[in-house]
């Protein structure tokens, strides 16, 4: 893989490298009317998008995924604005995980004892319509210099039972792979730290960044755990599929975490092929979330019981590496809760029914 690949979207025999593609985002009504045929939603979503401060922009090849004709399309749902998206439902929150309270220094969110998150830029190359930083993503700024991150950093020498970073955004792998690397670097002269996770969207929407030589360059800072977010099926081509096998062969752990979304993914036989897909090329399914309650989402949001049913449908039938555990990040940021199905049917002293998979019960005798 050299980085190069074709954009069958639009047309082109030629070869494109990863930034070539992301400069030809689609990002306007006029460009995007010209590879799908819209809906009225759609148009007005778009139209939207480019007055509001949550941008649009879709990659050729995240857009060659698209259903060129269905608006059900599951990419789609995924990519395109709607007009529901100024639509505010009970419970829609600006910042649901309280980002901005939990803020320890520029740039960096701490939520939980032993780790903190770190902002390097506010670009993506594809803005996902469910996005939880919805309120600045795409905003302004782009990627962060290394002088306005030096404030985050101290902050982290100061506070050692900090021990795991997550460098984040916006999207780190659209920033240059030596800009990547000073700020790695940073990240990685803090003793304490001990693992560094790179959350990015890359390998689903331009896998064409994950290069023979962005992973060299990755690896220099083991154990670094790459968190990506693949939510469907279709998502898994052969282009996604070289980009995290070359990560895993880079010996860079590749863990996902897929949004549940209403007409996306919300139903067992999808994700069940989603799960399988993934651990096929070593990415371990990790969280199944529940979508946060982001202003105008309401529309891709799907009840609690939908993923509990989704759970209850998977365990037993789905291998364990390949079941992700059901996470509901509490709004306002008070952290994340793991649901489970109720398999517990009654407990007595020294004696707990359960019900297995397969609908028996069963006693279980503590010693
Ligand atoms: S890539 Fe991540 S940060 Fe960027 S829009 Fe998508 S979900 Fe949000």
């Amino acid at each position: 893989m050299d980085g190069r690949f074709s954009l069958p979207v639009l047309g082109k025999k030629k070869r494109h490298t990863w930034l070539e593609e992301a400069r030809n985002a689609v990002t306007t009504l006029e460009a995007m009317e010209r590879q799908l045929e819209l809906t009225p939603s759609e148009r007005e979503g778009a139209r939207r998008a480019l007055a509001s401060g949550f941008p649009m922009a879709i990659t050729p090849y995240y857009l060659s995924l698209c259903d060129r004709r269905d608006p059900s399309c599951p990419i789609r749902r995924q990519c395109v604005p709607r007009a529901e998206e100024a639509l505010e439902v009970p419970g829609d929150l600006r910042d649901p995980l309280g980002e901005e309270a939990h803020t320890v220094a520029p740039e960096l969110f701490q939520r939980y004892p032993d780790r903190a998150l770190l902002v390097v830029t506010d670009r993506c190359s594809v803005y996902c319509r469910f996005c939880t930083r919805s309120r600045m993503v795409g905003q302004d700024g782009g990627a962060r210099s290394v002088e306005r991150l030096r404030p985050a950093v101290a902050w982290l020498r100061a506070h050692p039972a900090v021990r795991d970073v997550i460098v984040s955004g916006g999207d780190p792998l659209v920033m240059s792979t030596a800009r990547l690397v000073r700020v790695l670097s940073m990240v990685r002269e803090v003793p304490s730290v001990e693992t560094v996770r790179l959350a990015t969207r890359a390998p689903v929407v331009l896998p064409s960044r994950v290069t023979p030589g962005l992973c060299r360059a990755l690896r220099r800072f083991n154990p670094l755990w790459v968190m990506t977010h693949f939510n469907h099926p279709k998502e898994l081509t052969e282009a996604s599929r070289r980009a995290c096998e070359l990560l895993a062969d880079h010996g860079l752990p590749v863990m996902n975490q897929t949004v549940l979304l209403r007409g996306v993914n919300d139903d067992p036989s999808t994700l069940e092929a989603l799960f399988r897909g993934l651990v096929r090329v070593r990415v371990r399914p990790y969280y199944l979330l529940q979508a946060d309650p982001v202003r105008g989402t309401g529309h891709l949001r799907t009840p609690l019981a939908t993923g509990l049913a989704v759970m209850e449908a998977l365990q037993g039938r789905l291998t364990g590496i390949a079941l992700p555990k059901f996470i509901v990040d509490t709004p306002g940021g008070l952290g994340k809760v793991p649901l489970l199905p109720d398999y517990v049917v009654s407990r007595a002293p020294g004696a707990t029914t359960l019900r297995t998979f397969r609908g028996e019960t069963v006693t279980y005798l503590d010693p």
